[in-house]
């Protein structure tokens, strides 16, 4: 008897069993798809088992029917055969995953000690998670009819529309878009044309490949990166494009695929933010003549769907996406291309947490091809990694073209008045620049009107019941908002202590922020950039189109303004308020703060006019802003890795987050003190452990969050304590009581 051990999306370290008929099994047509790759890696080939990835349907629960995905197929199981229920059907003919995909994700649920049915799941289309056919759609076309295929078109002549289109679709001709369906209704009313549904057609886009000229010739330290990667095109290698902004990392990135593409190889392209790059992924549409695929939100499920089939038959060139692109499946992956590494969005933070980034190393590791890693700030880990060998780095040192660097300055806000936040000193600056038809940016990393709503007579403040923490006061939709669980609640018109009506915000946001702006410079066009405003379809483009029309405009915005984006006539930027970033208690605060700073002063100014780019600070004295100021971020990069390294932090340990979270403030720390206790008892020196202690945030929606932090100085030991761990953890009743959680290499903690 065969039984399919199958792997349904549900948070369970287990498989759950069924019989499976043999024979139907084999009436598939188990095609190995992947040829392409067993010239490049014959060893991965090998050892996939070709039967395994297939979706099925299985009975589960009372009536219900669910979708699984065969993980291994043996003739053992720990439930005696007769109490098995078998297969209900088998959906795919072949398997789901292609052999690399299915590598990376088993290997991901290892590294990760997360459920591989939960995984698996994740790595799909919504549409194919619903068991819907991994097949294309047909389409609808107009096609001629035997008389619209020989009719004289000259009976057309008093519809010179019709003839029109009627001769194009003779002669097979792309047709233009001014073409209303009127049209084509009345050539089918007259039987010249009709509709029909058919398969859409493989592009083989290789045949008819180009790259359009530029005129850009490539600088010394871009050839040379040009060369080290090509050198190395076919094989497994990890590079670090270190190039400040604006030093033409995307003519390197263009550049090389140039080469690629040519040979007829596909590539990954990820962005953190689709939305604020439209310049960048206009550029590689310009450049070749290859069919892109941008997997953006905007998608529909369809289209979503529709781009993983092509990119798995090979039918298109480029697929640029953000995290979850990483598993669109390829049929000749040539390469992997990470813009912006160091960004953090490149870390899932719910459920499977897994890291883009480092699942792309690995990746590009099982498919035997090079992946690159561009960075203006790359993050501390990739540095050390480029330090030690790991990865081969190469620099670009200056910018492209003239342009020049930023002028840095630093305002020392202690006795100055500030209104929303700025002083007068930057309200000058401002004033200059706009005088001049300037840009301004103005960054601060706070959305809202005010932090705080407090009650001027007795002290009250507004508090999230769900997460006990101040909601933030939301002028313009006259409400609360708790920005940890995100819930709404109506403003209060009296304190609920004292009745007092004296209800006062204090702090600022960038909601404050963009009035105040607008009473100082009432001729002037501002746009708000954060979540609250880009959250609506289409808002964040016509606010790009209103800011690249140029002319004195200001920019108010949160981190999303740091990513990537590239406006050239900005020439001042601001950061309001620095001084939450240095004095944080997350240690990895600093190094986003050196981030967002070189990012967004690299962005000010332009080959003609020099930017200009303003800190507001308590603080001018602090090292970290003198580093950076003075000597850049390559140099504040060298004394926090050394400080790393001295106190053990990562990159130079390794870490895992355990977390617990329940309702009553008691099961969450009684487990994980029962973690510690079972950790404590291995004896192993170099395992450190931190808590259990409250989480950064002690309380969200409702829940007692709890953690424990495990450190240890080798990944290899750490991995498998926490497997052993996870085998114990598993066979607790405890558990029942608690949502729980494993982070691997955790960002925030
Ligand atoms: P990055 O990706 O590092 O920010 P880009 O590739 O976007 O840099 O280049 C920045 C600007 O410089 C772009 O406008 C680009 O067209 C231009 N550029 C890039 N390389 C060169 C070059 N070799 N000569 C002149 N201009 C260049
Ligand atoms: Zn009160
Ligand atoms: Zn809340």
């Amino acid at each position: 008897m065969l039984i399919a051990h199958v792997a349904l999306p549900m948070p369970v370290y287990r498989l759950f069993d069924y019989t499976i008929d043999e024979r139907e099994l084999n009436k598939l047509d188990l095609a190995n798809e992947c040829e392409e790759r067993s010239e490049n890696s014959p060893n991965n080939a090998k050892s996939y088992d070709n039967r395994v990835g297939l979706r099925v349907k299985v009975p589960f629960g009372k009536r219900q029917q669910a979708i699984g995905i065969i993980v291994k197929l043996d003739s053992s199981s720990e439930i005696a055969v007769e109490k098995l229920k078998p297969v209900t059907e088998i959906i795919d003919q072949t398997p789901i995953f292609t052999a690399p995909i299915w590598q990376l994700l088993s290997w991901a649920a290892n590294y990760y000690h997360y459920p591989i049915g939960e995984i698996l799941f994740h790595a799909l289309p919504v549409l194919l998670r619903q068991g819907k056919p991994a097949a294309f759609d047909t389409i609808k076309q107009w096609q001629l009819t035997e008389v619209g295929q020989t009719v004289d078109t000259k009976t057309l002549t008093r519809t010179p529309k019709q003839q029109q289109l009627l001769a194009l679709l003779r002669n097979s001709c792309d047709i233009p878009d001014h073409f209303s369906t009127t049209i084509y209704r009345e050539l089918e009313k007259k039987s010249l044309i009709k509709q029909v549904s058919c398969p859409i057609l493989s592009s083989n886009w290789q045949n008819r490949f180009s790259v359009n000229p530029t005129d850009l010739q490539l600088n010394d330290q871009q050839k040379n990166a040009v060369a080290e990667i090509t050198k190395q095109n076919q094989q497994f290698a990890c590079f670090l494009l270190d190039g400040v902004t604006g030093s033409g990392k995307t003519e390197v990135y263009l550049t090389v695929l140039s080469d690629l593409l040519a040979r007829g190889k596909q590539a990954l392209v990820m962005v953190p933010e689709i939305s604020l790059t439209p310049q960048t992924i206009s550029r590689f549409k310009q450049r070749f003549n290859a069919p892109i695929d941008i997997l953006h939100s905007g998608l529909t499920e369809k289209e979503r769907l529709a781009v993983w089939l092509r990119s798995k038959s090979g039918d298109n060139a480029i697929v640029i996406g953000t995290r979850s692109s990483l598993f669109t499946p390829f049929k000749k992956l040539g390469m992997i291309i990470i813009d912006e590494e160091h960004d953090s969005s490149y870390k899932q933070q719910e459920g499977f947490r897994y890291h883009a980034r480092d699942l792309a190393i690995i990746r590009a590791k099982i498919e035997n091809i090079p992946i690159i890693l561009g960075s203006a700030t790359p993050s501390l880990e990739t540095l050390n990694n480029g330090e030690n060998g790991k990865y081969q780095r190469l620099r670009l040192t200056e910018r492209a073209g003239n342009a020049m660097f930023a002028m840095q300055s630093i305002i020392d806000l202690r006795g100055l008045v500030l209104s929303a936040g700025l002083s007068m000193l930057l309200i000058e600056k401002i004033r200059a620049h706009l005088a001049n038809n300037n840009q301004v940016m103005l960054f601060l990393n706070r959305r809202g009107f005010a932090p705080l709503l407090l009650c001027h007579d007795c002290g009250w403040i507004a508090e999230c019941p769900r997460c006990d923490r101040p909601y933030t006061y939301h002028k313009h939709q006259n409400q609360l908002s708790c920005h940890y669980c995100d819930t709404p609640r109506a403003l209060p018109t009296q304190c609920p202590k004292c009745g007092s009506t004296h209800l006062q915000p204090i702090g600022f946001g960038t909601e404050q922020l963009e009035k105040q702006l607008a009473i100082l410079f009432p001729d002037t066009p501002i746009s708000r950039i954060d979540r609250d405003t880009v959250s609506k379809k289409g808002a964040l483009d016509s606010y790009l189109a209103k800011v690249n029309q140029g002319g004195a405009h200001i920019l108010v915005g949160t981190q999303i303004l740091a990513k990537g984006h590239h406006f050239p006539d900005i020439t001042l930027v601001g950061i309001i308020d620095v001084d939450g970033a240095l004095f944080s208690s997350d240690f990895r605060a600093t190094e986003r703060f050196a981030q967002i700073y070189t990012q967004v002063s690299g962005r000010a100014g332009r080959e003609s006019k020099r930017g200009e780019v303003i800190l507001q600070t308590y603080h001018p004295d602090h090292p970290l802003l003198k580093t950076l100021l003075h000597s850049g971020y390559q140099s504040f990069a060298e004394e926090t890795l050394q400080e790393r390294k001295q106190t053990l932090l990562p990159p130079f340990s390794y870490q895992v987050l355990i977390q617990g979270a329940d309702r009553n403030n008691q099961y969450a720390p009684q487990f994980l003190q029962k973690v510690y206790d079972h950790l404590k008892a291995y004896g192993d020196k170099n395992l450190w452990l931190l808590g259990p202690m409250p989480a950064t945030q002690p309380k969200k929606a409702g829940y007692y969050r709890w953690q424990l932090l495990l450190q240890h100085t080798n990944r290899q030991t750490l991995q498998q304590i926490v497997s052993q761990l996870l085998l114990t953890i598993n066979r607790w009743d405890s558990i029942k009581n608690v949502r729980w959680r494993i982070d691997v290499d955790p960002i925030e903690n």
